[in-house]
């Protein structure tokens, strides 16, 4: 199989550092909204991806974090303010709605599924060793990473320093913060201070009392459930920097093995109404909306007619389309017509899904097939990719 892997930007063979075992980490949910399809587009993209690993034949041990706490003041801590609710009460009612719209959408739950706040104990055994290895500062009981110290820092957005102010302005990335050494230092702990509001907790730590930062969390996750090294970490491309960018940081800094990650995989975004789908825009398109319209197999269906790495926008009409060419599927599958299994049909298959997952034409591979009768092979085929049937 060949992966499109971000960080070289071109398509690779497929190898992972471990025979017949792949190690899979995926960003998930800060926990304050509810689940849009652009989350059902990156999270059913490798759900895509490690039911065709699986297929393959690889045992797959995946890992996806809750961003349920992290040094961001304008993140779920201020919507728990504004709801009047604890934080922690928040991320459990909307990490159960996400959790319900994914299992409506027939979505493998991942190996490990783990809440940053319950992970503090990595982030500060982490943070201890990029300290002790000159990768790290710490300033009035905040801990910051020295990017400077890593020559490589940017190798996977490849953007200059101006560009990433840029990116990182809009990320609440904290750049006039007076203690960094440079603006663009990544905040590893942010301490609590002594007039912090109420709603903001603290958790212990030989540094003080603090919180973690977001993308620590993520390279402290990854490396107490799959090890130092991985072979394949997914997210949105909005990921990509600033968040990436340091985990990679991070992650080889503190280990000193690299590459951290094998191979980078980035989803595309989704637009809705001319703009990308955002809470600020306000044009959100609910999955438990879409739900209570369509199948999960026309929404699975519409999702993997378009590529994972294309950014798309989304049109009703078109899963109106989707939910047609879905039900016309199901009954032709459904006929009681027997057919014998096909060979050269699952090689195409096989030569599809393995060119970085093509699932639009795998798609339309099984559409062609249920049509001249192939009814076995589109009805495996289909339940390999999730379909229910
Ligand atoms: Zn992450």
């Amino acid at each position: 199989m060949h992966l499109y892997n971000s960080l070289v930007r071109k398509k690779e063979l497929f190898i992972p550092l471990n025979k017949n075992t792949v190690t899979l980490y995926v960003c998930g949910i800060t926990p304050y909204d509810i689940t849009h399809l652009g989350h059902a587009f990156t999270y059913l993209s490798f759900d895509i991806l490690v039911r065709y690993l699986k297929y393959l034949g690889f045992k797959v041990i995946y890992t996806q974090n809750v961003t349920d706490i992290n040094d961001r003041d304008k993140d779920i801590l201020e919507r728990a303010r504004q709801q009047n609710m604890p934080w922690k009460k928040l991320a459990e009612v909307s990490t159960k709605k996400f959790l319900e719209d994914m299992r409506c959408l027939n979505w493998i739950m991942p190996t490990n599924y783990l809440k940053a706040s319950e992970s503090i104990n990595s982030v500060i055994f982490f943070i201890k060793k990029l300290l002790a290895n000159g990768f790290a500062y710490e300033v009035k009981g905040s801990v910051y990473l020295n990017i400077d110290k890593d020559r490589q820092y940017g190798k996977l957005s490849r953007l200059n320093q101006e560009k990433m102010l840029e990116i990182a302005k809009n990320f609440d990335e904290d750049l006039d913060n007076p203690d960094k050494k440079n603006s663009l230092d990544v905040t590893l702990w942010r301490a609590a201070t002594p007039d912090q509001p109420e709603h903001i907790p603290s958790f212990a730590s030989s540094f003080g009392k603090g919180r973690p930062g977001w993308h620590m969390e993520c390279s402290a996750m990854s490396m107490s459930t799959l090890g130092e090294q991985i072979d394949i970490h997914g997210g949105g491309i909005d990921l990509l920097f600033p968040h990436h960018e340091a985990e990679i940081a991070q992650s080889e800094g503190a280990t000193g093995k690299k590459p951290f990650v094998r191979y980078w995989m980035h989803t595309g975004n989704i637009f809705y109404r001319g703009e990308k789908m955002s809470k600020s825009k306000g044009n959100l398109v609910l999955v438990s909306s879409l739900l209570q319209k369509y199948t999960a197999n026309a929404l699975r269906w519409l999702l993997f007619s378009h590529h994972y790495r294309e950014s798309w926008e989304f049109k009703e009409k078109e899963l109106d389309k989707a939910e047609q060419t879905f039900a016309r599927l199901a009954k032709l599958i459904s006929q009681k017509r027997s057919s014998a299994d096909n060979k050269i049909l699952w090689q195409m298959f096989a030569n599809a899904m393995n060119d970085n997952l093509d699932t639009p034409k795998t798609l339309l591979l099984i559409k062609n097939a249920a049509e001249k009768g192939d009814l076995h092979f589109a009805k495996t085929a289909l339940q390999k990719l999730g379909f229910l049937l």
